[in-house]
């Protein structure tokens, strides 16, 4: 059966809708988050390398700010839409909440596939991108850092156009720069790190130990290769990852750092041709093969109602932002599976993101372990507060993550007072 919808902004609406029912909050509080406060389009040239100009269309939403200013990546990938960025926005506004940064949601990105061009092409368009958008945002206004398709050196270069406009260092500006040019140890690992966390906190409230399971991670860029990375620190066996490329099989366990290494040099970062023992199938196997715990890290709308009965897993932790339809998520509880979802599995890149934008407001900054260890205390406390709340209201912890995440802005809205 084909799913209703996919458009991930309907679905988010979706979500908010049915957690402003559990609350029971006023209607206004739905129909202010069910959509941006403020949105922006933007066009404009960049030179190629053979002297054409090509026009890029990108977009920045702010979903809300009153928590703080708004914040989040900047995506380049071929299927940008608005709706997608304010889908993505809004997503934010709840993970900030979850965990409990400072901050309201945001997020940008150019309908751009980056692979097909150089890095001449790549940072002039970066650059442009970052002053088409520059009335919107500001380092107490809205805060963007990476998504999909982006990276510290694609942050550098907008970091440094950003400070060349305004004539002065504004490091605070963007997240997730090289930890040499303003950004924060621990931030580039953060997403992943926070997934296996979020995997380790699953097991034991399920009464298993990381120690004993199989685990199996969809998609391999910079979410899916930290989370698999600490995944098996924390002693667990990755026993499948895919990409795009392909879905790479070991029963054994898969030597993530080696394929890590491997992907890095390995053209467009594809994991095939890895070997090393491991059997390579096509990318959608990763969804029948048996383990403990799955982790979608990859993109929207993975897990649907066309696969979702071949996942044979007992936990599902959400890397990716909206991995899960409506559809396939009902499923999932349906079969009794326990689910971490997205808006805490993945805040781990925006609660490092906090606290690298801390550091460059003071200007002082912090070791690794010093920032792993807050994004761990945040995380767990967070994890164990939705699950409270859903014992409670006797609700999924997605469910249970919204209502935390609604009653605090909609309490912040109040105070702040309607007009
Ligand atoms: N793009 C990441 C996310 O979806 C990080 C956002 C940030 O650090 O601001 O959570």
């Amino acid at each position: 059966m084909a799913e209703k919808t996919l458009n991930p902004f309907e679905i988010v609406q979706q979500q908010i809708r049915s957690a402003c029912d559990k609350l029971g909050a006023e209607e206004a509080v739905y129909e202010l988050l069910k959509q941006p406060l403020r949105t922006l389009e933007v066009n404009f040239p960049v030179k190629m390398d053979d002297g054409s100009i090509r026009v890029f269309t990108g977009y920045r939403a702010q979903h809300n700010d009153a928590l703080g200013p708004a914040k989040g990546g900047i995506r380049f990938h071929p299927g940008v839409n608005f709706d997608e960025v304010k889908a993505l926005s809004t997503w934010m506004t709840f993970k900030c909440g979850v965990v409990g940064v400072p901050y309201g949601g945001g997020k940008g990105g150019i309908t751009v596939d980056p692979s097909e061009l150089s890095p001449g092409e790549l940072e002039r368009l970066s650059r442009a991108y970052i002053i088409a958008i520059s009335p919107v945002i500001g380092e107490k206004k809205d805060i963007p850092a990476p998504d999909v398709g982006t990276n510290p050196q694609i942050m550098s270069w907008m970091t440094d156009e950003y400070s060349r406009m305004r004539g002065e260092n504004v490091p605070g500006i963007i997240t997730g720069k090289p930890v040499a040019f303003g950004g924060s140890l621990a931030r580039n690992e953060a997403t992943g790190y926070g997934v296996a966390l979020m995997m380790r906190e699953a097991a034991k409230k399920n009464g298993l130990d990381m120690k004993d399971l199989r685990v199996v991670v969809q998609g391999f860029g910079n979410v899916g290769s930290f989370a698999a990375m600490y995944a098996e620190e924390l002693g667990a066996k990755v026993v499948a990852i895919s990409d795009f490329s392909c879905c790479l099989v070991d029963e054994n366990g898969i030597d993530v750092k080696a394929l890590r290494e491997y992907a890095a040099k390995n053209k467009n970062k594809f994991i095939t041709g890895f070997g090393n023992g491991t059997q390579e199938l096509h990318r959608e196997a990763v969804f029948g093969v048996e383990c403990d715990i799955f982790s979608p890290c990859a993109l929207e709308n993975a897990i649907t109602s066309q696969n979702v009965n071949q996942i044979k897993a007992r936990i599902i932790v959400e890397g990716a932002n909206g991995p899960t339809t409506p559809e396939a998520n009902k499923v999932l509880n349906e079969k009794g599976l326990f689910v971490v979802p997205d808006i805490l599995a993945n805040a781990g890149g925006v609660t490092v993101s906090y606290f690298e934008w801390v550091q460059n407001l003071m200007n002082h900054y912090w070791p690794f372990d010093e920032v792993q260890e807050k994004q761990e205390q945040l995380m767990v406390k967070a994890f164990n507060e939705i699950i409270s709340l859903s014992e409670e209201y006797n609700v999924d912890m997605r469910t249970a993550a919204y209502m935390i995440s609604i009653k605090k802005v909609a309490d912040a809205m109040k105070l702040r007072g309607w007009y």
